[in-house]
Order: structure tokens, then sequence, then C-alpha cells
């Protein structure tokens, strides 16, 4: 009896875990493979729930490994090529699920990330697969046999032959589920343990939290922008989208999308810039102009009262102090700073200093060392060990990437471990 156990029933491990079982159940190997997946919390897949703000935003059309941040996008080229966004959509299909798409990103048609998970636990309950909920993993170590021992927090033990772990990162975790997770094993030390290569996790998809006076006047403002990321002169990611501020962070996508790069430089102790243009459609020349021409049709009004209309009120106002330009100035002696106006509206910069908690992003940049693994995510230097999702050194931008990185690479995992029994010559 071959025994495979899987740590974590989220996306990728569920994925892994209804692959395995349907080999199992097509070759009847029911007496010869025994799956087991142990899931800490009370039931699978529960981080699906909170995806895509509660619809689940699962995969994108518009995909390539340029939406991923790796450092081997040769091995996340070979899992998608085995397992793509079209594998993933008649997956779905297959298990029950009808799909809406919306401008290329793919959705259940309910809108309810919980058919999603739902659909999910029913296809890996009828499947020979055995789930224990409630089970937190705190340890595994390996034998010189290449036996895999894993102790839960309650102290009971299970081997197994071969594993998969698919246990996800600290990512969009509550506070309860935070103080749960001190019982499990630590990522980084088990890594340590195993021989395997890894980085420390930093948080993506994320706000970048920020101390200037600025956040504090413009707070509750949403306004269409351009956000670009820098590590010294390095230019990280620029992105156009819906920016958020806040009283305390710079926020929305366009700021999400390369996040976790700045915070990896930051971390790395380089210094690090977000630069936002709050009009990036205007030339530097045509916003000038625009300027002048507001500036002299009310030379009487304050400044902030002739350039309404330009921007919100509450962002001029915190940009004129920024400047060090005083409420009352009127518009008409304003005219000499016109350019310093254009600067900072085109070019507003903030120092990134603070690294948010793991648990604030929705997800983790880092990990297992991806390059660790063959492009079966099979250890290179330890057989019969593999790695899923959020655990393995890459992310994805916002846009349905992640979930597809967990779905694709769960069934490369699921698939090749019992690859000798539909492929002798492996
Ligand atoms: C708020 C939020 C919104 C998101 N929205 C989207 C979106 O719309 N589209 C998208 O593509 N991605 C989205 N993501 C990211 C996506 O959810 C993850 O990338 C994906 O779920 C990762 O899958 P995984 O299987 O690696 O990890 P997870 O889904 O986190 O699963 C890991 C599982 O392992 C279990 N586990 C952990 N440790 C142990 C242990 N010691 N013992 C036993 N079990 C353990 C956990 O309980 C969990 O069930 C979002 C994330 C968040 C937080």
């Amino acid at each position: 009896m071959i025994r495979i156990g899987i740590i974590g029933g989220g996306a990728s491990g569920m994925m892994a875990a209804i692959t395995a079982g349907e080999h199992i159940r097509q070759l009847h190997l029911e007496k010869q493979v025994q799956v087991t997946l142990l899931e800490a919390e009370a039931f699978p897949g529960k981080k699906i729930l909170s995806t895509g703000n509660g619809r689940c935003n699962f995969s994108n059309r518009d995909f390539s490994t340029d939406k991923y941040h790796t450092a081997s996008p040769d091995i996340a080229e070979a899992v998608f090529s085995c397992f793509g966004v079209q594998d993933l959509c008649s997956f779905l299909e297959r298990i029950g699920m009808r799909i809406k798409e919306r401008e290329g990103y793919l959705y259940p048609s309910t809108d309810s990330a919980a058919t999603v998970r739902d659909l999910l636990e029913r296809a890996l309950y009828r499947l020979p697969v055995t789930v224990h909920t409630d089970t937190m993993v705190s340890d595994i170590s390996i034998d010189e046999g290449g036996q895999f021992t894993v102790t839960c927090a309650d102290h009971k033990t299970c081997s197994f032959d071969r594993l998969i772990l698919s246990c996800g990162t600290k990512a969009g975790l509550s506070p309860k589920q935070m103080r749960e997770r001190e019982n499990s094993f630590d990522l980084a030390e088990l890594a340590k343990k195993l021989g395997l290569s890894f980085s420390a996790f930093v948080p993506g998809l994320v706000r970048l939290p920020m101390e200037d006076p600025f956040f504090k006047k413009t707070h509750g403002i949403r306004i269409d922008g351009e956000v670009s990321l820098f590590a010294e002169d390095r230019l990280l990611g620029r992105e156009k989208g819906e920016i958020q501020l806040t009283e305390k962070a710079l926020s929305g996508i366009p700021v999400f999308q390369h996040s976790a790069l700045a915070l990896q430089a930051l971390k790395e102790g380089k210094q690090v810039t977000a630069h936002v243009n709050l009009l990036p459609d205007l030339s530097a020349d045509a916003l000038w102009e625009d300027i002048s021409r507001r500036l002299s049709a009310y030379p009487e009004d304050t400044v902030s009262g002739a350039l309404l209309g330009l921007l919100p009120g509450k962002v001029l106002e915190a940009l004129l102090y920024r400047l060090g330009c005083k409420s009352s100035v009127k518009a008409g002696d304003f005219t000499g700073e016109i350019t310093h106006l254009v600067n900072a509206i085109r070019d507003l910069t903030f120092p990134v200093e603070i690294m948010p908690e793991l648990a604030s992003g929705q997800v983790c940049h880092g990990g297992l060392s991806l390059n660790a693994f063959t492009n079966n995510l099979e250890a290179k230097a330890l057989p019969g060990f593999y790695a899923t999702g959020e655990a393995l050194s890459i992310d994805g931008i916002c846009g349905g990437y992640n979930l597809q990185w967990a779905f694709s690479s769960g069934y490369v995992a699921g698939n090749h471990i019992l690859q000798e029994f539909y492929d002798p010559d492996q």
C-alpha cells in the first residue's frame, strides 16, 4: 500500500487530492494507494470563500507567466502547459460549475465563491480520499528510508510514503487563525530541516502603509491615477487604475500589483519609493496650460478655489499644503509656482518604509524555492516530496492568477504522484 499525505486542504491541496483520487478510481487502485488530506480548519477551502470579494475570480483569459513574480518562470510555464486556464475551466464545468467572464476575468456564474468551494468539497468527498479536518500538522520529519512522519498538534502521528505540502501562507488570516497557526510548523524551519532552499515571506497584493500627513488630509478619496514603485533608481512596476487614499496607506489595485516587489526590496534594505501620477492622461505641458488658464480666469479666488474641478478638493489642498502654499494665497499670486504644482501632481513621491503584517496581504511573496523542484513539483533533492500553491516561491498579480497557480500546481502534483501506475516508463 502506498500512503500519500496532503498537508492543507485549500485550493491547491483539494485539487491535488481530487486529481489523485480520480486516478485511483479510474485505475482501480483503491487497495494499492491511500490518500489522506489533513486540514487545520473545520472544513476545507475556507480561504476560497473570501476570494474576489466573495465572488472568486479563479482565473483570467488574458494569461501568461509574465503575470507572476517568480525566479523560475520555466517551471511555472511547464506547470501551466500541463494544466492551464482552459483545463481549469473544463474541470470546474465537469464538477458542475457554470462560468461567467467579465473582460477576461473568470468567475462562477453564481458570483459566489461558496459555489467553487462547495463543488470542490463535493468532488473530493465522492472520491477515495480520507479527509481529516480540525487537524493541525505541527511537524514533518523524514527518516533514512524516505518515509515521512507527520505529527499533529494533538501529538498523534501518521506515516506517509509520499507527501504533498499544500499549506499555503498566512496571507488573509484572521487574528484567531493567526493564534491557531502558532501550533503549526514554521515553513522556514521545515525547509531548513528538509534541506530545501527558502526565501522569507513578505506580504503581496497589499496596501502600502504611509505616515505622510498627505494621507490624513485625503483619506477616503478614490482617484484614477498611476503608481510607479521604485527600489532606488530601478522601476519595479507601473500600473494605472483606481488609487485609494486611506488615512494610513496608499491602496488600490495599482498599488497591490507590485507591492510584493517593493516590500521584498525594503526587506533587502533598499530605499523604496512610491510615485503617484494623479493625472496620468495629461502631459506635463497640457497640465501646465490647464492650471495657468484656471488661475488667470479667477485671479482673486484662492488657488484651491480656482483649481477646483481639476482634482478632488481635499487632494488639491493637501498638495498645496505639501508645497508650503497657504490656503489664503490668491490664484493671481501663484503663477510662479505652476511648475512645482505640475511636478507634484505628476510625481507625488512617498517613501515606502513600513512592512505590513503578512496577514494583511492577499498573498505572500517568497517561500520554498520553485527552482528546487522539478516541472512536476517534486523536490529534486527529496523524492516523494511535493509542494503546491502559495508555499512555493511564485505569486501572481490581481486577476485570478493566484488561484490559477494553486489549481494548476495542485493538479500537477496530484497527477505526477501516481504516475508509475499509468506511465510505467516513469
Ligand atoms: C482576501 C483574499 C482574496 C483573494 N482573492 C483572490 C482572487 O480573487 N483570485 C485569486 O486568484 N486569488 C485570490 N486570493 C489568493 C488565493 O486565495 C491564494 O493564492 C490561494 O488560496 C492559495 O492556495 P493554497 O492552496 O496555496 O493555500 P490556501 O488556500 O491558503 O490553503 C492552505 C490550506 O492549508 C491549511 N493549513 C495550513 N497550515 C496547516 C497545517 N499546519 N496543518 C494542516 N493544515 C494547514 C489551511 O487551513 C488552508 O486550508 C485571495 C486571497 C485573499 C486572502
